[in-house]
C-alpha cells in the first residue's frame, strides 16, 4: 500500500546556500543507492522535503535496506499519499490506513497534524480532534494518549495529504559528497574499514590505498581488501582502491633497518605513499583506523612517529575505542565476517617478536638514513606499479 517513502533528515546548521546543496547531494545519493534495487523510483524535493515515489512492484524491503546505507538520512517514512477530498474522506482514509498498516486495533494513539498549506480551511488541531472522533468510532478498542502514545499518527497537509505513524530510523550523518574527500588506509583487519565508514559518515568521499606483499600475501588477502572496500562502498559510494606493491620496500628496510623497528618505519613508509595518492587525488586527509594503545605501533610515541611523515591531516576516528566498540560496529555495517577471514597481511610478515613500543625518533630517523642509497627509488616503483581498482 505504500508508493512513497518520505526521507527525513537533519536540519540542524544547515541553512541558506548549504541547505541547497545538502538535499541535492542527498537526493543525488539516494538515486545512487536505488540504482541497485529492482524497480522504477522517482526522487524529489518538494517543499523542504525529499520524496521517494515507487513504482507498483518494488520490493520494500530491498528499498528500506538500500536506504538505511544513505548518510544524511535520519527517518524512512512509509507514507500513504492521498487527495485532499474534504475531511470527511479523509476521516475514511486515515481509517483505511489503521486497517492495512495494523492487524488490531486496540492501541493507545494521537493524531498530530501538520498543516504546511496555510489555506486549509481548519486548524490543524480542530483536524486533530476531528479525526481522532472518527478512529474512536471506527475502532471501539483504540484509546487517545497524547503524552505516549503507542501510535503516532501523522497528517501532513500539503497540496496532497500524507499520512504515516512509522519513522524507521536512517544511519544519520551527512550526504556523502558534502565535505570533500580522503583517503583510507585499508588492510583486511577489523579497524580500518570501520574507520573508513565513520569519515564517509560525516559527508567525506573515500578513495583508499592498501599495500600488499606478494608473493608473502596471498591473491585472497588481496580479495579479501577488495571485498571489504565493497562493503565500505555500500555506504561511500564508488571507491578508488590503490593496490601497492610493498614487498621491495619491506625487504629494503628488513635488511637495512634494526627488525624492532621495522613495523614503525614501514608505517611511515605507507603514510607516505598514501598520502602521495591523496594529493594526486584530492583527497584532504588520510584516515587510518589506528586506537591508542591497541598494538604497539599505536602507543602515543609509536602514533608521534607514524604521523610525523605526513604534512596533511590524519583522521584517526577510533582513537578513544575500545576493541569490543570497534567489532560492534563493524558487525552493524556488514564487515565483520570479511574482516576475521584468516589471511596474512604485510604487517605481520617479517614482524619483530619484540617491536619497540615508545620509539625515538631521532633513532629512528638514524637508522632511516640506512636507506638513503635506495629508498626514493623503490618508493617510485611502487607508485608507478599501483593497481588503481574501481570499486562500485
Ligand atoms: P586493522 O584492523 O585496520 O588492520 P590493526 O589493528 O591491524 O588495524 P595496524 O596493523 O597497526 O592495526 O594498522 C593500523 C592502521 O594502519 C590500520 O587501521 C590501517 O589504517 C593502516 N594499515 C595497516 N596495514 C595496512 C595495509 N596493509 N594497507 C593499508 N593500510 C594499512
Ligand atoms: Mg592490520
Amino acid at each position: 500500500m505504500f508508493k512513497t517513502l518520505l526521507i527525513k533528515y537533519g536540519e540542524i546548521g544547515i541553512k541558506g546556500k548549504n541547505r541547497h546543496l545538502f538535499e541535492d547531494a542527498l537526493v543525488r545519493q539516494i538515486c545512487h543507492a536505488l540504482k541497485k534495487v529492482d524497480g522504477e523510483f522517482s526522487v524529489y524535493k518538494e517543499q523542504g522535503r525529499i520524496y521517494v515515489d515507487c513504482d507498483d512492484d518494488y520490493d520494500f524491503d530491498e528499498t528500506v535496506e538500500a536506504l538505511k546505507c544513505v548518510f544524511g538520512i535520519v527517518g524512512i517514512c512509509p507514507v500513504m499519499k492521498v487527495e485532499d477530498r474534504g475531511l470527511e474522506t479523509l476521516g475514511q482514509d486515515v481509517i483505511h490506513f489503521l486497517e492495512n498498516v495494523y492487524e488490531e486495533h486496540n492501541q493507545t494513539f494521537k493524531v498530530f497534524t501538520r498543516r504546511a498549506r496555510k489555506s486549509y480551511p481548519m486548524e490543524s488541531n480542530d483536524v486533530n480532534c476531528e479525526l481522532g472522533g472518527m478512529i474512536l468510532n471506527a475502532f471501539p478498542g483504540m484509546r487517545v494518549d497524547v503524552h505516549n502514545p503507542e501510535i503516532m499518527l501523522h497528517v501532513e497537509i500539503r497540496e496532497k495529504i500524507y499520512i504515516y505513524s512509522r519513522i524507521i530510523p536512517g544511519p544519520g550523518g551527512m550526504p556523502v559528497g558534502t565535505n570533500g574527500k580522503a583517503m583510507l588506509l585499508l588492510s583486511g583487519g577489523i579497524d580500518s574499514p570501520v574507520a573508513g565508514y565513520m569519515i564517509c559518515k560525516r559527508g567525506v568521499k573515500l578513495d583508499a590505498t592498501y599495500f600488499h606483499a606478494p608473493p608473502y600475501t596471498s591473491e585472497r588477502a588481496k580479495q579479501k581488501v577488495v571485498d571489504l572496500a565493497r562493503q565500505v562502498a555500500r555506504y561511500s559510494g564508488p571507491i578508488n582502491l590503490h593496490v601497492v606493491n610493498f614487498t621491495d620496500i619491506q625487504l629494503y628496510i628488513y635488511e637495512k633497518c634494526p627488525h624492532d623497528e621495522l613495523t614503525i618505519i614501514m608505517r611511515r613508509y605507507m603514510m607516505k605513499i598514501a598520502e602521495h595518492f591523496a594529493k594526486e587525488t584530492g583527497a584532504l586527509a588520510l584516515i587510518t583506523g589506528e586506537s591508542i594503545g591497541q598494538v604497539a605501533s599505536q602507543t602515543m610515541q609509536s602514533l608521534a612517529a607514524t604521523n610525523e611523515v605526513c604534512t596533511i591531516p590524519v583522521f584517526r576516528p577510533l582513537i578513544g575505542n575500545d576493541k569490543q566498540e570497534i567489532v560492534d560496529i563493524a558487525e552493524k555495517i556488514g564487515t565483520y565476517e570479511t574482516s576475521i577471514l584468516p589471511f596474512e597481511d604485510c604487517c605481520t610478515i617479517f614482524v619483530a617478536k619484540h617491536p619497540v613500543t615508545k620509539p625515538n625518533l631521532n633513532v629512528i630517523r638514524r637508522s632511516e638514513l640506512k636507506l638513503q642509497e635506495k629508498i626514493d627509488e623503490l618508493v617510485k616503483t611502487a607508485i608507478d606499479t599501483t593497481e588503481v581498482i574501481r570499486i562500485e
